[in-house]
């Protein structure tokens, strides 16, 4: 767990120092929860984003994408439940003044059984070799058996409650687990409150109840309520799918892990319409294509499904990707079947009708609708979290030396290419640079470097993972040729300047990941 922490707080750190995310207004000491991407940290969001756009929009005929605002008439979070159903239930401990949500107490409590298992697991592994059966074990080992029917009765216990807003019980919970503050180590809690987690604002010079507008809490609704828009201008068949990438704003009561949980954040969502009937096999199918995404990105073993048993108000399944942080495994994205609901409630407060005719079954419905939801923040802390990394390398003496690197895949990178002209007081080699850069930057992302030793200059661009650095010397200015430097491999080849466009451009192109 130590370690753990060690390198959550390596991955702040980092992305403070190198400018890839800072704490909003920092100079007033900052705003809990919200944050500001810096210059690499804004090209690195924006090729993520890119690649998620890329996969639905551009790889699917019958995905199209839209951009909707982040207000909405006021009556979309009334039919959507949000104004009634988007609470999440908190607890107070009356001595440390500590505020918690009530759910998750419990659930950490649950993922410390789970971490007691895994402890159990490893030392079994090790007692008995190659012919260790994780499953066997689990079943017949009387301590462990113990821990997982503890975890399932408390799930389950969590679930209904959570279900049935029951609660009096959630705090019973609390109570018979006798789970103490984290801060203050005391059982003194208050009771369990429902807290809703939208952002109001006044619409104009309206006053009062009438004016009210949200901030929206999800993106969804605003592919919703353009389901007909959009269907008929773009000429689409059911099954099809809009695609959105956007703000959302929750009041989240307890705001801590950094870009994790945040107030104002980023989604990318994809809502595809599908037959009646037919969700089912629309759920499993992008269940499928959702993992493969991340996989192209992440080793499969800090990825699972996690199912869930407390469905919301609209969902008929629902699963989460989970990532394992380095706090441990949370939700990434989540794939939701959300039925007809907000159609159908869209369609019953509006008075119109929004619905579809299938020609081929001649018969008017309103669509069914399997969503996935990624957070673009925390799709950013799982790519940090995947790919930075301390390697040990020798330095220019050949000694071994540790160094920090950003193993980004080349096509998410900030920077692809730094120029690096070996001496800043040379003009012909900080002319020549220049030159390279003016004919690179039409094709990619470079950056230019003169101060300082060639090696901190790498160092540095490892620090924000540029993949490649080409540097100019003086035989550059004899043969044309600069030597080009690949941030894993370390490898260095001498090449023509020609070249190093195409070189750069191949290991860079987004193609390679979309046809992973
Ligand atoms: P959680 O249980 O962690 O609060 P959620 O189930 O409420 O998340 P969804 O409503 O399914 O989340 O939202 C879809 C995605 O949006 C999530 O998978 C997550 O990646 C992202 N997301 C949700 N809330 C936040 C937040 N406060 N900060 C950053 N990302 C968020």
């Amino acid at each position: 767990m130590a370690n753990q922490n060690e390198q959550f707080k390596k991955i702040v750190s980092h992305c403070k120092e190198y400018g890839f995310i800072f704490q909003s207004s920092e100079v007033y000491d900052g705003l809990s929860a919200v944050y500001d991407y810096g210059p690499y940290g804004v090209q690195l969001k924006n090729n993520i984003k890119s690649y998620w756009w890329k996969s639905m929009v551009q790889m699917h005929e019958n995905i199209v994408g839209i951009d909707a605002s982040i207000f909405m008439h006021p009556k979309t979070w009334k039919a959507s439940g949000h104004v009634d159903a988007f609470n999440d239930p908190l607890i107070d401990n009356k001595d440390s003044k500590k505020r918690y949500r009530a759910d998750v107490l419990v659930e950490e409590y649950v993922e410390k059984i789970e971490n007691k298992v895994k402890k159990e697991i490893t030392k079994a592994r090790k007692r008995f070799g190659e012919t260790f059966d994780e499953a066997m074990y689990k079943e017949t080992n009387p301590r462990v058996k113990g821990y997982m029917d503890k975890m399932e009765t408390i799930n389950t216990r969590l679930a209904t409650s959570m279900s049935n807003s029951d609660l009096d019980d959630i705090k019973s919970l609390i109570e018979e687990l006798e789970i103490a503050c984290p801060v203050s180590g005391s059982k003194n809690w208050t009771e369990v409150r429902q807290f809703n987690l939208m952002f109001s604002t006044q619409l104009g010079t309206i006053a009062g109840e009438e004016g009210k507008l949200y901030l929206r809490p999800e993106t969804a609704q605003g592919i919703f309520v353009n389901f007909l828009n959009v269907q008929k201008t773009a000429r689409q068949k059911i099954p099809f799918g809009i695609a959105q990438i956007g703000k959302a704003f929750r009041n989240e009561i307890v705001a801590r892990q950094f870009i994790f949980r945040m107030r104002e954040f980023e989604q990318m969502e994809m809502q595809f319409f599908v037959r009646p009937g037919e969700e089912m096999k629309w759920y499993a199918y992008w269940k499928e294509a959702r993992i493969k995404w991340h996989k192209t990105l992440t080793p499969d073993e800090k990825l699972r499904f996690h199912d869930h048993e407390n469905l919301a108000h609209y969902a008929n399944a629902a699963t989460d990707i989970q990532f394992e942080f380095p706090f441990g495994f949370r939700e990434l994205e989540g794939i939701h079947s959300r039925t007809d609901f907000d159609l159908s409630s869209h369609q019953e407060l509006s008075g119109r009708k929004i619905q579809y005719f299938d020609a081929e079954l001649k018969e008017n419905y309103v669509p069914y609708v399997v969503e996935t939801s990624i957070g673009c923040d925390r799709m950013f802390l799982s790519v940090m979290s995947n790919c930075l990394i301390e390697d040990i390398v020798p330095d220019a003496d050949g000694k071994e030396t540790t160094r920090t690197v950003l193993k980004l895949p080349p096509a998410l990178a900030p920077i692809k290419c730094a120029v690096l002209p070996l001496l800043k007081n040379d003009e012909r080699m900080t002319n020549a640079a220049r030159d390279i850069i003016n004919k690179l930057k039409f094709s990619f992302e470079c950056y230019y470097e003169e101060k300082d030793g060639i090696g901190r200059r790498y160092r540095r661009q490892d620090a924000i993972g540029t993949p490649f650095c080409v540097t100019v010397d003086h035989q550059t200015l004899e043969d044309q040729t600069v030597t080009i430097r690949e941030r894993d491999s370390l490898a260095q080849e001498r090449v023509s300047i020609e070249d190093v466009e195409r070189i750069v451009s191949e290991k860079v192109d987004m193609k390679k990941l979309l046809q992973a």
